[in-house]
């Protein structure tokens, strides 16, 4: 039901405001038996052309095969020309932000209710893997849709939600979220940043760093200490909306990074900004069992993006190999490469299999934070590994920032660092597993 509004939305440019399901309840059992058989005869991508060909996946539906076409033809005529420039330039223009909005790509996972699109969270995946598939490093959308979004649509106000979700949606008002501090990454209770009471307002102090989207972004979720003599430090942090242009509020410079170029990750800096009550996300003290809530959505896209990337370069790998000569014959008609690539393909499409069954778990049921980390763990070390053989088949010319691999290589990087390292990934699992009876 929804899917077909989405698609019609990103075909037509509608506005999103004036979009409203209408669809009668047995008409949504005709959908759903429809699509049952559908999904029955869709091929796995083993069985494509190529690992990114449209159609495939039982995961998806025809309506999502339509919104599909519509997300791909945005990103080859509105992102892939402009990335080497937002590479070189340190972020996305706003311009291609508010098109993204335009054309249905952002808060695709938010209620109508709340300002959103109201679809499911595979049209969010299928935005993350297009991106994927033009290789671009610049558009933080995931992060803005599925990860900042959630927390105002769950934890927000009325006022909160219609202040910021439909603007989100829109592109005009961008997102961001910063846990991280200079000393503390993987172990966030340790956090600095605080914000103590002031009559109703707090005041908040502090910094954090490599905030993606933060150099952009209008609105960010800032987490912070709100008591410091709490039982233990997760019973102490709170969340805050923090406005771009509050007085003591300061956005650092861009970071260099060694990859992900494009994509703008800054520090942010609190001097006594002074919060009014109604910049609180949710309810106070209850910050840390916030994120411990939201973060296996945030691994699964990061599991999502890494194995889109993996067939991204697969795919460009294969190409390659099958022009490039050496010894008289191309470099696809040697054995040791048709066994990588044969490698490659197998570790992928295993990948694809685990990650698409924890999406279709997280699309009905919401999905548990051990399979979550299993997830990213597996996908953000498979995606280096194959960045690693793809640069190697593609010699030379894999080292030159010019060919797109070499791209993948270096912003294949940061996947098992960022969304909690593969480290704590592990102790995660760890856990669950010697807990469980
Ligand atoms: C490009 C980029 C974008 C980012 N975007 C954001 C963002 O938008 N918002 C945000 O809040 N943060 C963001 N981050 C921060 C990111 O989430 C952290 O870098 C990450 O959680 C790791 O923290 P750290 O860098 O402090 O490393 P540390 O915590 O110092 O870890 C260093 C090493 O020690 C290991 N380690 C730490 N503790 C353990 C343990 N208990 N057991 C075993 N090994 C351990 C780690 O796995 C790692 O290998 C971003 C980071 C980057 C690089």
């Amino acid at each position: 039901m929804m899917q077909r509004t989405v698609a019609y939305l990103a075909r037509s440019s509608r506005p999103i405001a004036s979009l409203q399901s209408s669809f009668s309840t047995s008409t949504k059992v005709q959908t759903w038996q429809n699509q049952d058989e559908e999904a029955s005869k869709r091929p796995e991508p083993a069985q494509a052309g190529t690992l990114m060909d449209i159609g495939c996946r039982k995961i998806f539906t025809a309506d999502h095969d339509m919104y599909r076409e519509s997300v791909r033809k945005f990103c080859q005529e509105e992102v892939a020309p402009n990335s080497d420039r937002w590479e070189r330039q340190g972020y996305v223009d706003r311009s291609c932000w508010e098109k993204a909005g335009e054309m249905g790509l952002l808060g695709c996972n938010t209620p109508e209710a709340h300002g959103g699109i109201g679809a499911d969270i595979l049209h969010s995946a299928i935005v993350w893997e297009e991106i994927s598939y033009v290789n671009d490093s610049g558009c933080g959308f995931a992060l803005h849709t599925d990860i900042v979004m959630p927390y105002i649509s769950h934890y927000g106000t009325p006022e909160q939600i219609e202040k910021f979700l439909p603007a989100m949606t829109a592109g005009t008002k961008i997102g961001a979220i910063a846990m991280t501090e200079p000393a503390a990454g993987s172990d966030l209770q340790g956090m600095k940043t605080f914000a103590v009471k002031d009559g109703d307002d707090y005041i908040l102090n502090g910094s954090k760093v490599f905030i993606t989207n933060g150099w952009h972004a209008d609105v960010t979720v800032v987490c912070a200490i709100t008591n410091k003599a709490a039982k233990t430090p997760a019973h102490g942090i709170s969340l805050f909306l923090v406005e771009h242009g509050m007085p003591g509020y300061r956005k650092g410079n861009r970071l260099e990074k060694m990859g992900l170029k494009g994509q703008d990750t800054c520090e942010l800096f609190f001097e006594d900004v002074r919060l009014p009550a109604s910049a609180l996300l949710g309810k106070e003290n209850h910050g840390f069992f916030y994120l411990m809530n939201e973060l296996p959505q945030e691994r699964l896209l990061i599991a999502d993006i890494a194995v889109a990337s993996a067939e991204w370069m697969f795919e460009e790998t294969r190409n390659y190999v099958r022009d490039r000569k050496a010894f008289g014959k191309t470099i696809a008609s040697l054995q040791v490469t048709q066994h990588k690539l044969a490698e490659m393909k197998t570790s992928i499409c295993m990948a694809r299999a685990f990650t698409d069954n924890c999406m279709a778990i997280h699309n009905t049921t919401g999905l548990d934070s051990e399979s979550a980390s299993m997830a990213k763990y597996w996908c953000t070390d498979l995606q280096n590994k194959v960045a690693y053989d793809c640069v190697q088949l593609h010699g030379g010319w894999g080292y030159m920032w010019e060919y797109g691999i070499s791209k993948a290589y270096v912003n294949a990087r940061v996947q098992p660092i960022y969304g909690g390292a593969n480290e704590i990934m592990k102790e995660l699992i760890a856990r669950s597993i010697v807990s469980k009876k």
